[in-house]
């Protein structure tokens, strides 16, 4: 990091920051220039205990060098970390798809959706159990009954199961039920689930909240990892933008990014990216051209009667249809549906 302290900064205030930077295990180079001496802090500042030092007198900025996320940055770990899900992998060249319900509905309703989904082609069956609702008079899910027919659904068709954990205290029995974890957008920063999640021995489902930054996500990703699970795959579903005629404004930029800067899988969820049916299938194909791991889509046999977001749901058939458009688009960047 680079220490920029204050014209005003007596030599003692200099000499007192000098041996800070040098107690917390790091190198101080000491720059003179004509108006303003700069220390640069070498090592890595993110192990050593630099919090604070705004505060020090005559200092007037600090500018760090280093991503503050360590562990789910690309400089820790070059290569790429996939997730497995049995046979399937997410991260490597096959783009995994995650389809099912909003929620879960019934039994009957989720097998339908399952075997639609599985014969389309996709890895996993999504659907929540638990629903963070917006409005505490909305439908809250089906709970651990939801969890029972996703477990059951999940094993009879042959597909994995993801669904949201709300609380730490659920971590326990939501695992039982499903194969991978989802933290919802909501709860991005509930860092006492993130640190239960990160000593489950499953893959975690993390998205990004609506008004978090790309650093945010990645640190919020980095309390798994800390906490000791590296099976994370980031999902980006969308921010807040002034923007109207969508639900949220899928962030395709940022899926990116996160590609260049971390050795996690990320995902799109053009569902709740967007809100809007006609739009799912056209941010599929951009989501997966711009270099999305997977994607997780919103499937109803009867959109108009789904539970809970029926607006933003495809139908089985406009799934199928969906997943056979997405192979040349694949193809084209060298990944394969
Ligand atoms: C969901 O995927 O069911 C969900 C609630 O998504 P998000 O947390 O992104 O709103
Ligand atoms: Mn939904």
């Amino acid at each position: 990091m680079i220490i920029v302290m204050d014209p005003s900064a007596e030599e003692e205030d200099i000499q007192h920051m000098v041996d800070k930077v040098e107690r917390a295990g790091l190198e101080a180079i000491l720059l003179r220039g004509e108006k303003r001496n700069v220390i640069a802090a070498i090592g890595d500042e993110r192990d050593a205990v630099t919090e604070g030092w705004t505060a020090v007198r005559g200092v007037e900025r600090i500018i760090p060098i280093l991503h503050p996320y360590k562990l789910a940055s690309r400089e820790a770990s070059p290569g790429s970390t996939p997730v497995r899900l049995n046979g399937a992998v997410l991260g490597e060249t096959k783009v995994q798809v995650i389809a099912g319900p909003c929620a879960v509905e019934d039994l009957d309703t989720t097998l339908d959706i399952a075997q639609a989904v599985k014969a389309a082609g996709a890895v996993a069956l999504r659907g929540g159990a638990y629903k963070p609702r917006t409005s505490p008079h909305s439908f809250q899910g089906l709970q651990e009954e939801g969890l029972k027919i996703l477990s059951e659904v999940g094993r009879h068709v042959g597909l994995k199961v993801v669904t949201e954990v709300l609380t730490p205290e659920q971590v326990e029995l939501v695992a039982e039920h499903a194969d991978v974890l989802q933290v919802g957008a909501r709860n991005m920063q509930n860092f006492m689930l993130l640190r239960a999640l990160g000593q489950i021995g499953k893959p975690v489902l993390l998205k990004r909240g609506i008004s978090a930054t790309v650093e945010e996500f990645l640190l919020a990703a980095e309390y798994i990892l800390k906490w000791g699970n590296n099976q994370v795959i980031l999902c980006c579903r969308g921010i807040r933008t002034f923007e109207d005629h969508t639900r949220f404004t899928l962030s395709l930029s940022s899926v990116a990014y996160l590609k260049e800067v971390t050795h996690l899988p990320v995902i799109a969820d053009p569902s709740h990216g967007t809100g809007r049916r006609s739009l799912v299938g056209p941010m599929s194909k951009a989501a997966v051209a711009c270099g999305a791991d997977g994607l997780i889509i919103e499937v109803h046999p009867d959109p108009e009667r789904a539970a809970v977001d029926g607006q933003q749901t495809l139908t089985c058939d406009g799934f199928a249809r969906l997943m056979k458009e997405l192979g040349p688009v694949a193809e084209a960047v060298g990944r394969e549906v």
